[in-house]
């Protein structure tokens, strides 16, 4: 398996990154996941666009052109011959002396893995999420914008150890006030009728980009799709409950904080979305 790690592709094994890139030593940087199917890499010119967000946020300068990381990130492919695969994009600050000051360092570092990995087992998805509330808050919108897609990711590692405690595979986040943010690696959304909600960006969710796609899906199928606060309530008394992101795509939950969600099964509408999603998924991709 080849990985593209500053300017040349190496094998996994021999893929190597200084200590003192602040990458490593402080989370100093930006990163997206991204899907291919059938050979096309699905919304990259989105996934571009947030990394480019990410980055200017924190500013941090991306030494290449969103045309040359396109060829990066196909490069990458090609070596590797994958026609399904999941894209890890990072971008770090780079290497430069033990403090905290991201002007030490020299040239950022540009990082391309490419696996063939699946988030969850299949059967999962037949099955469902169990799935809790954790105590960890999401951050603030206002201290760190969880628009920003960056490498310090604890406060989601802190809700993935919560989750694995309490023996389920995932967890759901709130924000300071109590609201429903989203999971630690994907957002939430809730079924009730024909009214599908999810939680607004100023909430402190990522505006995911299944986010976005299941959001234009819903609308185009005739459901009330809104986003709009709601609280753990709201959640516990849903027909039906599903996550969605690049790496867990659309899948339901099944039970949260113990409350059995509609009949305990993968609801229709999220199905139909599930659907909906993989048909779209080849169609739409960039060759
Ligand atoms: N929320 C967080 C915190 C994430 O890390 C991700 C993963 O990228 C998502 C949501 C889902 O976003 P996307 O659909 O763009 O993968």
């Amino acid at each position: 398996q080849w990985v593209y790690v500053n300017g040349e592709h190496v094998l996994k094994d021999d893929a190597k990154v200084s200590v003192y890139d602040h990458g490593f030593l402080y989370g100093d940087g930006v990163f997206e996941g991204i899907r291919v199917y059938n050979g096309n890499v699905y919304r990259l010119d989105e996934h571009l666009q947030r990394l480019y967000e990410s980055a200017q946020s924190i500013m941090l300068t991306i030494p290449h052109t969103k045309e040359e990381l396109t060829d990066i990130i196909v490069q990458t492919l090609q070596k590797n011959k994958y026609r399904d695969a999941y894209i890890r994009l990072v971008i770090s600050r780079g290497k430069g002396n033990l403090g905290l000051d991201p002007f030490t360092c020299g040239q950022p570092g540009v990082i391309v893995i490419a696996e063939q990995l699946a988030l969850f087992p299949k059967k999962l998805y037949e099955t469902g999420l169990e799935i809790i509330t954790v105590a960890s808050r999401r951050n603030r919108p206002d201290v760190l914008s969880p628009k920003v897609k960056s490498l310090n990711y604890l406060n989601n590692i802190l809700v993935k150890i919560e989750a694995s405690l309490a023996g389920v595979s995932e967890a759901l986040m709130l924000n300071d006030q109590g609201y429903v943010a989203e999971g630690s690696a994907d957002n939430v959304f809730i079924i009730k009728g024909n009214t599908i909600k999810t939680p607004p960006g100023y909430l402190g969710a990522l505006e995911g980009i299944t986010r976005n796609a299941i959001v234009e899906i819903a609308r185009a199928q005739g459901y009330n799709m809104v986003e709009e606060p709601f609280t753990r309530h709201d959640v516990y008394v849903a027909d039906e409950v599903f996550l969605t992101g690049t790496a867990a795509e659309v899948i339901a939950v099944v039970k949260v904080d113990g409350r059995v969600i509609g009949n305990g099964a993968p609801g229709e509408h999220t199905n139909k979305l599930l659907k909906s999603f993989r048909e779209k998924v080849v169609e739409e991709g960039v060759k």
